[in-house]
C-alpha cells in the first residue's frame, strides 16, 4: 500500500571532517521519499522555489516517487547548513533560510487523499493537522517532530499527537516532551497521547520502539565509514513505515522488522553525502544489511552457575 510523505525538500550546505557539499539534495521529505521508495509506492507533497535543480526532480523520479504534490513557486528553495565534528550525534546546525517554505500549505492532490498510509515529517503542528484534514481514514499516520514546535506550539503539537497512531522521535525531544528524565517512564507518558507506538530515535546508538506490546531495542550499526549522517533520522523513517506500510503487519514481531528495517536505511545514508547512496541501492544490499543486523544482535542463553 501507498505512503504520502509531506515535509521539507531542501538543498543542504554540508560540511563533515571527510568533506563539503553546497546545495545538495536534502530535506525531510527527500530522505523519507528515497528510503520507502524500496518498499513501496511513494506520494510527496512539498514545496521549492524555481531554483530547485532539474537533476533532483528526475533523480525523485528514478526512484518513481509521485511527484504530483511537489508545489513550485517563486522564490527560493528551503536551504539549510549543517556541520559535524568527529562526534556524529553533535551537529551545528550552520542557518536556516526558510525561503518559500516560510509560506508552505500543504495541498494534497485529489489523487493522494485515499493514500493508505500517511508521514507527517517535521513541519509545523498546523500543518500536520491540515494534511490530516484533506486525506480520508488512513490505515497509518505517523508524525515527527522537533524541540521547537515542543516549546512554541505545545497546544497545536498535542493535538497532532493524539490524531496518529505512530510518533518518531529523538530521546531528548521523548523527554522534554513528557518533563520526565527517565526515557522508560518518559516514554510511557508520551503513549498515554493515544499512540499506538513510539519510536525513539537515538542517533548512531539505536533506536528503542515502545508500545502496549513492549518494549524493542536495536543498536546502531558500527559501520566502517560514516561519510555524512544528514537525513539519517528521515531515512530510518522511510524505512521502518515503508515496511509497515508495504506489508500492513504491526504485530510485535511485524514491528521488530520494520525497526530493523528502518535502521539498515539509516545506517545506508550515511555511508555518503546526501542522497547519492540511498538513490542508487541494490535490493540485495537492503537485505545483506539485514542480515549483518541479525548476526549484530543475536546470541544464546547459556547459563553457568553463578556463586549464590
Ligand atoms: P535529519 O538528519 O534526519 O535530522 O534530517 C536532516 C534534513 O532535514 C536536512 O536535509 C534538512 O534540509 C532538513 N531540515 C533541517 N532543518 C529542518 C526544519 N527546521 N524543518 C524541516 N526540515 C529541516
Amino acid at each position: 500500500m501507498s505512503i504520502l510523505v509531506v515535509g521539507s525538500v531542501a538543498l543542504d550546505d554540508v560540511d563533515t571532517p571527510f568533506g563539503q557539499r553546497r546545495g545538495a539534495l536534502g530535506g525531510a521529505a527527500v530522505y523519507f521519499g528515497l528510503a520507502a521508495s524500496y518498499f513501496t509506492d511513494v506520494r510527496l507533497v512539498g514545496v521549492v522555489g524555481e531554483d530547485f535543480p532539474d537533476e533532483h526532480v528526475e533523480l525523485l523520479g528514478t526512484r518513481g516517487i509521485d511527484l504530483a504534490g511537489l508545489q513550485v513557486v517563486e522564490g527560493e528553495t528551503f536551504r539549510w547548513g549543517g556541520k559535524y565534528g568527529y562526534d556524529f550525534n553533535a551537529r551545528e546546525t550552520t542557518y536556516t533560510n526558510l525561503g518559500v517554505f516560510a509560506n508552505f500549505q500543504p495541498q494534497i492532490p485529489e489523487t493522494f487523499r485515499r493514500t493508505a498510509n500517511v508521514f507527517l515529517a517535521n513541519i509545523a503542528p498546523q500543518l500536520q493537522l491540515s494534511v490530516l484534514e484533506q486525506v480520508e481514514r488512513p490505515a497509518m499516520t505517523a508524525l515527527d517532530t522537533m524541540n521547537y514546535w515542543i516549546e512554541r506550539t505545545p497546544t497545536e503539537l498535542r493535538s497532532a499527537i493524539e490524531s496518529v497512531d505512530i510518533l518518531l522521535i529523538n530521546d531528548s525531544e521523548t523527554r522534554q516532551l513528557a518533563g520526565e528524565p527517565v526515557l522508560r517512564k518518559a516514554a510511557a507518558r508520551v503513549l498515554e497521547h493515544g499512540l499506538e507506538l513510539l519510536v525513539v530515535k537515538k542517533g548512531e546508538d539505536g533506536v528503542v520502539t515502545f508500545s502496549r506490546e513492549g518494549i524493542f531495542a536495536v543498536p546502531g550499526l558500527p559501520l566502517d565509514s560514516i561519510i555524512d549522517p544528514t537525513g539519517a533520522g528521515d531515512s530510518f523513517a522511510g524505512g521502518f513505515l515503508g515496511y509497515l506500510a508495504a506489508t500492513g503487519d504491526r504485530s510485535a514481531e511485524g514491528i521488530r522488522r520494520a525497526t530493523i528495517y528502518g535502521s539498515v536505511m539509516g545506517s545506508l545514508c550515511c555511508e555518503a553525502f546526501s542522497t547519492e547512496k540511498l538513490a542508487d541501492l541494490e535490493p540485495q544490499e537492503i537485505e545483506e544489511r539485514f542480515q549483518e543486523y541479525k548476526r549484530l544482535t543475536h546470541f544464546e542463553y547459556s547459563p553457568i552457575l553463578l556463586n549464590a
